[in-house]
């Protein structure tokens, strides 16, 4: 009833704060009680949707507002008269499949289901590839810190024409060649800080689920079996192939066949889905028996087949929420994903398609053939702080290309450096109150503009600007004695479940940390006996010598920083 009535906004104003102040309109002390707020402009005049929950009650005051609208806080039309709110204006994704923002909403809320293409395990996977695990690991965090709760899905392809040929190469089985890869990019994954994925289906594991799939599209009319003795997915008979691609449909060669996992958009052609295995194949143990003959998958089934076989049998549905990968994926890889999936299940395969940009190195798309190739695990053995690469990449918008130079390196050890101070000097004050103050409204602030820029398809350099903002009117608030450290601390330690930007804390040496322990308990002694002045004395002492304090429930937690 509701729906059919409401008028559809012009504009929606995220963070009407930050715009206002921005175009001058106001100063930025009045704009405070604005920030997080939400306008829409509908075609009678701005209404505010949604005001912070802290500040419901404040005065009604907007200087702003044409003097015919109406400066109400419930929607007009859905809640005539009530204090109810229109729904949260929430995350919004770039969505490659309609080349539009759109606002984000799955299909069995709170549940996201997410699949990301995983490393290809030839060899060790390079920092362009982890510059888009990186992206889908500040995806999967944001939305996760959104409520939400997400099912992640990475697997691993561990047989395809390059990891056939690597080890073939290196004359052993592709169980062996791939293994230590295998092992390699957990390291990595766990340097980098990325956030598990739930599963990690390999593709040597999942092969009697292509077998299923390939039967299905034999059987639907759309796979045909190839005078080679391969099978391969016919895409005139799929209307839909080219959709993600934008490919011209006018340039599909009816019948002409590719064999090999990867081609250009300029040559689409049909493409094998089980590939007749052959004396390589064999010889590495890359073989699997099938009604349609023995072979091997094509790497495009492999991630259609994993991906539907997990949520079918974990969610019983066959459409995912995300599908995420890096740009070079969108063709063929993805589009053929698509018309694999789609054709057996006649449901959409995914609703939200997202790509990374690439990385560059010096300003070349890097590649072992331009010897600008970096692996993360060469950043890890050069003592480089993972939490610099992650800022690093945060500050360029995962939808542009990035260039990677050491100077940019080195400023963003510098940038992490500066927010672990921040964070020490905070808890230091933390300890001792816990009441309102400066540093609870700049933590309010920030974490309104931290939300509005995420939830604007992962603006994270814009978070960042925010981050760095709370930092340097936070270290301004903390010399004037500014009270509410706690709630700062609070909010900053709510932006890392993000972004996880703070320095890797030392290991302490055995002495140092029995020094440290002798300190802790005697200033428990000291607190026990109302002695806050030793307290503090030894809290003081400790952050000289670099290591951190924090009081919770259950006892006093040190680290080195
Ligand atoms: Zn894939």
């Amino acid at each position: 009833m509701c729906a059919a009535d409401r008028p559809l906004p012009l504009l929606v104003v995220a963070d009407a704060g930050a715009r206002l102040v921005r175009r001058g309109l106001v100063a930025p002390g009045d704009a405070a009680r604005w920030h997080g707020a939400r306008v829409a402009v509908f075609r009678r005049g701005p209404v505010v949707c949604e005001l912070p929950a802290a500040r419901v009650d404040a005065p009604s005051r907007a200087p702003y507002l044409p003097r015919d609208s109406q400066p109400a806080r419930a929607h007009p039309v859905c809640h005539p008269g009530a204090r109810r709110f229109a729904p949260r204006m929430t995350l919004a994704l770039y969505n490659t499949l309609t080349r539009r923002v759109e606002p984000f909403q799955p299909l069995a809320p709170p549940r996201v289901t997410l699949y990301t293409c995983g490393p290809t395990v030839w060899n060790y996977a390079h920092l362009g590839n982890f510059r888009t695990f990186l992206f889908e690991d500040l995806l999967r965090r944001y939305l996760e810190a959104s409520g939400y709760d997400v099912f992640h899905i990475m697997n691993l392809t561990d047989v395809d024409d390059r990891t056939i040929k690597a080890a073939r190469a290196a004359g052993t089985t592709l169980r062996r060649h791939t293994e230590p890869f295998v092992r390699a990019f957990f390291e990595d994954r766990d340097y980098l800080r990325l956030r598990p994925a739930h599963v990690h289906p390999r593709a040597t594991e999942s092969v009697p689920a292509m077998i299923v799939l390939v039967r299905r599209l034999l059987d639907r009319g759309v796979a045909y079996q190839g005078d080679d003795g391969s099978v391969y997915f016919a895409i005139d008979r799929f209307p839909g192939y080219g959709r993600l691609s934008r490919l011209d449909r006018r340039e599909i060669k009816v019948g002409a066949r590719v064999a090999s996992d990867e081609y250009a958009k300029e040559d689409p052609r049909d493409f094998a889905l089980w590939k007749k295995a052959g004396p390589d194949d064999d010889a590495v143990g890359a073989a699997w028996d099938a009604p349609f003959g023995r072979g091997r998958p094509g790497w495009h089934l492999e991630c259609s087949a994993m991906s539907l076989y997990e949520i079918g049998t974990r969610f019983g549905v066959e459409t995912l929420d995300i599908h995420a990968g890096g740009v070079d994926l969108i063709f063929p890889h993805h589009e053929d994903e698509i018309a694999q999936s789609e054709a057996a299940t006649g449901r959409p395969f995914a609703r939200w398609w997202l790509h990374g940009e690439f990385l560059n190195v010096r300003g070349t798309k890097m590649s072992k053939r331009f010897g600008n190739f970096l692996a993360a695990r060469d950043l890890r053995e050069q003592g480089v702080d993972a939490a610099a690469v992650r800022l690093l990449f945060w500050q360029t918008h995962y939808r542009k290309p990035l260039d990677f130079t050491d100077e940019a390196l080195a400023a963003a050890g510098e940038g992490v450096k500066r927010l672990g101070d921040f964070r020490s000097r905070l808890v230091g004050e933390g300890g001792r109150e816990r009441g309102e103050g400066r540093l609870a409204e700049l933590a309010a602030e920030f974490e309104a503009d931290f939300r509005a820029a995420l939830d604007d398809d992962l603006n994270a350099p814009q978070a960042c600007a925010a981050l760095f903002q709370l930092a340097h009117a936070g270290n301004r608030a903390l010399d004037a004695g500014a009270g509410g450290a706690a709630a700062a601390v609070a909010a900053l330690d709510r932006a890392m479940a993000v972004l996880d930007v703070l320095p890797t804390p030392r290991t302490a040496e055995p002495d140092l940390a029995r020094w440290i322990e002798a300190q802790v308990a005697a200033r428990e002694r000291a607190r026990k006996s109302k002695d806050f002045k030793e307290a503090d004395r030894i809290r003081g002492a400790l952050l000289a010598r670099g290591v951190e304090l924090e009081d919770t429930p259950t006892g006093t937690k040190w680290r080195v920083v």
